[in-house]
């Protein structure tokens, strides 16, 4: 299995960036995967604290554990609390997040400091995040220097201007702030809320030392979108038992996922 940790530093130094993709079940792991090994690409494979109540987390490390050697997939607990990440770490995870930005600074520090020491004794990554993901959160570059000073923590998602969900209005982008958090931080710098960027932004944010591009919203959509435009074209009928093999419509939706992983990750390249 390949080390998140080298994988950055070289999107750094090559100015590319890692995707990284959320997963919810079967047909969005198995995406994730095969558009990993179409590009030959690394790729974050994220879970949320939903997923892993969702799927299960025993489920999602079994199919995991099942890949070969040779795959650049790499599982990442996304946005996890504090206990989701001690158990994700404990059981394995080659990669977690914790999320302690709506906290206070101080506890956040703590906390992840805490996992980061637990992450150290099993070679596992940990991603931590400074500034709340909305207009008036965006990251302190002071905040960031001392956040990632007293932690250790090996990457740190940032806010300058990025929101999950679909955008309402495109943001902009505060790439000075980008720069200033740069100058002061010498990990790799993770953009989640992605989906719906403009590629000019997404690529300005690569050159800028963004090595890690979180992908969701755009993934799920795609998904139920496939779902459902097949089911309003072939409505179920019980003469008919092909039209209702739940592998037609869930085989389109895998397609079509893979298919927007295959482009994101052509498109976080240099
Ligand atoms: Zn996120």
């Amino acid at each position: 299995m390949i080390s998140a940790g080298k994988e950055l530093k070289k999107a750094v130094k090559e100015r590319y960036a890692i995707g990284h993709f959320n997963i919810f079940n079967l047909e969005t792991f198995q995406a994730v995967v095969n558009a990993s090994n179409r590009t030959k690409m690394p790729v974050f494979m994220g879970t949320s604290n939903k997923t892993l109540d969702y799927a299960g987390v025993s489920n999602i490390l079994g199919l995991y554990n099942s890949l070969p050697k040779t795959s650049k997939v790499i599982l990442h607990l996304d946005h996890g609390s504090y206990e989701n990440a001690k158990k994700c770490i404990r059981l394995g995870y080659p990669s977690v997040m914790f999320d302690g930005s709506s906290m206070p600074l101080n506890k956040n520090i703590k906390l992840t400091k805490k996992l980061v020491s637990m992450g150290n004794k099993k070679g596992v990554f940990v991603e931590g995040e400074v500034g709340i993901l909305s207009a008036d959160g965006l990251t302190n570059p002071s905040d960031a220097k001392v956040f990632v000073e007293k932690t250790g923590v090996d990457s740190l998602a940032v806010s300058i201007g990025n929101q999950h969900g679909y955008y309402k209005y495109m943001p902009v982008l505060d790439f000075q702030r980008l720069m200033d958090i740069r100058k002061v931080v010498n990990v790799p710098i993770v953009l989640h809320g992605a989906s719906g960027l403009i590629e000019s932004d997404i690529k300005t944010a690569i050159m800028y030392g963004v090595a890690k591009i979180n992908i969701d919203t755009e993934l799920r959509w795609n998904f139920t979108n496939s779902v459902s435009s097949y089911l309003s074209e072939h409505a179920p009928s019980k003469l008919n038992k092909d039209s209702f093999d739940a592998r037609n419509y869930l085989g389109i939706a895998r397609s079509s996922v893979e298919g927007k992983v295959f482009d994101f990750i052509r498109l976080f390249q240099r």
